[in-house]
């Protein structure tokens, strides 16, 4: 391991503001680095290919907490249903009925977070803010009581300008509250924003992150 796991992770639990979790990001990353982190402490890590995720949790603790932070495609959704802790980024009415549906096959009540697009680039995945509203306006998603849907995601532009992922992140913030008032008052567990990554968690937690999905910096660059 070139990288000195323990102290990396440890530097960025220090940093973070009291309530905000930390899910390590570990794709691409093998299982010696996860246990690392593990014995650390850390339970919660995210992964974004269901095939890798899918080797890992067979041989890594039960105790861990899987996030799946990145897109995923409706057909995969039964692989993951039985043991996903968190499914991080949903990006349509229909993954998210399919996520309902996996969830009721498997009994459980999935927790998703809605995951909006606010970055300026066109090649990301999300919901605009008008999608995501219409989502919830129309109302499907109270049906479905195999999932619950905790809070929403994003990633914000990939730009050095801080000025920039500020304002967008603040706009998350404030779409977050709009729809908390709207639709979720009555409930605890709407409360969840995942934003920050290694580049901008620091930006993120000023801007009412209360999760940030970290990897580069606790891991070490990725190899593809
Ligand atoms: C890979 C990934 C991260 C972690 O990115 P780092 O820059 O390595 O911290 C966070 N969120 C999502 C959705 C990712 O795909």
């Amino acid at each position: 391991m070139d990288y000195d796991v323990r102290h990396n992770l440890n530097a960025i639990i220090d940093s973070l503001p009291e309530g905000v979790k930390l899910v390590a990001v570990s794709k691409f990353h093998p299982n010696e680095y996860i246990e690392e982190a593990y014995s650390e402490g850390q339970r919660i890590f995210g992964e974004s290919h269901e095939q890798e995720l899918s080797k890992k949790q067979k041989t890594l603790p039960e105790d861990i907490q899987w996030h799946f932070i990145g897109h995923l495609q409706t057909n995969k959704v039964k692989y993951i249903a039985p043991y996903i802790s968190m499914i991080e980024a949903v990006d349509s009415l229909k993954l998210l009925k399919e996520i309902n549906k996996q969830g009721a096959k498997c009994g459980r009540v999935i927790d998703v977070l809605l995951e909006l697009h606010v970055a300026k680039e066109v090649t990301k995945y999300g919901l605009s803010l008008d999608d995501c509203r219409r989502l919830l306006a129309e109302g499907e998603w109270k049906e479905m009581s195999n999932v619950r849907i905790c809070g929403l995601m994003t990633m914000a532009s990939f730009v050095d300008d801080e000025n920039q992922i500020r304002e967008e992140f603040t706009l998350a913030n404030n779409f977050f509250n709009e729809m908390k008032l709207l639709y979720f008052n009555d409930c605890d567990y709407f409360k969840e924003r995942s934003w920050g990554m290694s580049d901008d968690y620091h930006i993120a937690v000023q801007c009412g992150s209360t999760m940030v999905r970290v990897g580069t910096t606790i891991f070490g660059p990725r190899v593809y």
